[in-house]
């Protein structure tokens, strides 16, 4: 990727609101960026804004945010648009048990 679209896609992260990114005290906190569960792409991979390749997955159930949290939440895992679909049929179910259930539909073994 050259420089230029690395630095795109940098600001596209930045400008994209979706708690990934939060800055409390003058400090940068809890950055998670774009990478696929499923498939392992990322950021650096891509061109372009991030929302066109990427979708940030919030699950429900298990791990509630708690009061005055900052940055990216426990329950929300970034997937591709490739494999988004698989991951918003379960965005209802606790993560980690969507997790699961996505690794077993994808056949992707986790140790
Ligand atoms: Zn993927």
């Amino acid at each position: 990727m050259k420089l230029a679209a690395r630095s795109r896609a940098r600001r596209s992260v930045l400008g994209h609101d979706c708690g990934k990114f939060a800055i409390t005290g003058g400090r940068l906190v809890a950055v998670i960026p774009p990478m696929c569960h499923v498939c392992g792409l990322d950021l650096w991979a891509v061109s372009g804004p991030v929302d066109e390749h990427f979708v940030l997955v919030h699950f429900g159930g298990d791990a509630p945010v708690p009061e005055g949290w900052v940055g990216h939440p426990p329950n929300a895992v970034w997937f591709c648009r490739e494999h988004a679909s698989v991951a918003l049929e379960r965005a209802a179910m606790p993560y980690q048990a969507a997790l699961a259930e996505i690794d077993a539909v994808v056949g992707r073994s986790v140790s």
